[in-house]
């Protein structure tokens, strides 16, 4: 058996941070164990081509401090998503271009699309993000979806259109899945509805020239051999002030744990004493989105020269959205779809060889004929990932949030709980799992 004051669980961004943070803290017995035998989690960097990118998450924007201040402290590059040109919109079967945040729509719609924003707005304003469930409507919203909320308000079948094929590529789920709450909660964290779906002033304004997953390699080689790689963690036991971790490859004595994985993962960890009730429910009543990234490489970005910048919206499945992917200094041209959902499950039960026709083939429909050559095809499905399960995020099933959510932080005894999930500030987002890891370790002694 080896003992540390603190071992934390999982080595995605949110427990290396946690880590890295208590090292600077002068916490020296500091152990880090991972399932996977890598460290970054739900950010995952690959080299196709001349370039850099990104399988998992990708982007931050302008108001995710922690995660520029990092990048700075860590030496990373990063560079603007290309937004110049216009975007498309592909609703109906129709396709029409426009500048600007909002597609051009029959004014009737536009009113009713920004009236159906600012209602949005005014009830996620309400939502304290350390404690959606205190929310003065929070049983109620919980107790219903996105999808049934945009029925019940949106009569425009292209605004409801829009807004279904934005929201599902944030939460890689169907609005019909969505909680309300959750929801309301998500935008709020975040600052608003367009901070989470714009380029420029929001969540997908920046890139990492080294991709994502080097804030976790870099803060990982800073904590050296405290990292172990292939640990997935079974059983945690406390006993007499003390918590015993088991994981495949040994057993690890602490002062305290702290557990940064998802909840859907979480919750296969066997707690000894059992967690509390409210905790037990909160883990048991998440789900994790499905998302596949889709990536075409090509020659060069044939598609700036029609004016376009790469950005489509569309409910035409296999994808919700596509973004110009070029990576850093232009060097490797690339196009990026995403599909989610229900449209994900049925193109992931296609052949590879129909997948990517049915992706090159809504490239080309939106980009023009070249879309249908490029020099390299990759997809990564995050629902077969054993590690992850899916992803971009474990969501809350309508009720969770309401009746358990005050279990979400809470210490439970000599246990504490971080990963973006656990966030106040842009949960769900890399800089969720740096908020987490901040909170963390300020309750630990
Ligand atoms: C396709 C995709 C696109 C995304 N896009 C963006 C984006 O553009 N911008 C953004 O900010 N965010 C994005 N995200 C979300 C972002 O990646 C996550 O919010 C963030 O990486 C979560 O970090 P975390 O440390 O909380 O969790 P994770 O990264 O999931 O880390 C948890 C770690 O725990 C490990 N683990 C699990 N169970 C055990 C166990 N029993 N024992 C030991 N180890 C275990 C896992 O292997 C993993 O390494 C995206 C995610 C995906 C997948």
């Amino acid at each position: 058996m080896s003992s540390a004051s603190i071992v934390v669980i999982g080595a995605g961004l949110a427990g290396l941070r946690t880590a890295d943070l208590l090292v600077q803290r002068g916490a020296r017995d500091v152990v880090v164990l991972e399932a996977r035998d890598r460290v970054g989690g739900r950010t995952l960097s690959r080299t196709f081509g001349r370039g850099t990118f990104d399988l998992g998450g990708q982007w931050i924007g302008p108001t995710q401090h922690r995660a520029h201040a990092l990048a700075r402290e860590l030496g990373l590059t990063l560079f603007p998503t290309h937004h110049e040109g216009e975007k498309i919109v592909d609703l109906g079967g129709r396709i029409a271009r426009y500048g600007g945040s909002i597609p051009r729509i029959d004014p009737l719609s536009l009113i009713e699309l920004q009236l159906t924003l600012s209602r949005l707005q005014r009830k996620h304003r309400r939502v304290p993000t350390d404690a959606p469930q205190d929310a003065e409507d929070a049983a109620r919203d919980d107790a219903t979806t996105l999808g049934a909320y945009t029925r019940a308000h949106v009569r425009s079948p292209k605004v409801r259109a829009l807004f279904e094929a934005s929201m599902r590529v944030v939460f890689g789920a169907d609005l019909d899945e969505i909680s309300l709450l959750h929801f309301l909660f998500y935008a709020e964290a975040a600052g608003g509805l367009m901070p989470l779906i714009e380029v420029k002033n929001g969540a997908q304004e920046t890139r990492f020239a080294e991709g994502t997953q080097a804030l976790s390699l870099r803060l990982a080689a800073r904590l050296g051999s405290r990292v172990r790689l292939g640990q997935p963690v079974r059983r945690v036991v406390t006993e007499a002030g003390r918590v015993t971790v088991h994981a495949d490859g040994g057993t690890f004595e602490a002062d305290r744990v702290v557990v940064a994985v998802p909840p859907v993962l979480a919750r296969t960890i066997v707690f000894e004493p059992s967690l509390p009730p409210a905790r037990r429910h909160l883990m048991e009543r998440t789900f994790v989105g499905r998302t596949i990234k889709c990536m075409a490489l090509y020659d060069r970005p044939f598609w700036r020269d029609r004016g376009l910048n790469g950005e489509v919206v569309t409910d035409q499945g296999p994808l919700a959205v596509a973004f110009d992917n070029v990576s850093y200094g232009g060097a490797q041209a690339a196009l990026l779809g995403f599909s989610v959902g229900r449209p994900a499950g049925e193109h992931a039960r296609k052949s590879a060889a129909e997948r990517r026709h049915a992706v090159l083939e809504r490239f080309a429909r939106w980009y023009g004929p070249e879309a249908l050559s490029p020099t390299e095809y990759v997809e990564h499905d995050w629902s077969e990932e054993p590690w992850s399960r899916g992803c971009p995020i474990s969501l809350f099933g309508t009720g969770a949030l309401a009746e358990n959510g005050a279990a979400l932080r809470a210490p439970t005894g000599l246990v504490h709980w971080a990963g973006t999930e656990t966030a106040r500030q842009w949960h769900g987002f890399l800089e969720g799992a740096l908020e987490s890891a901040e909170r963390v370790v300020t309750e630990l002694p």
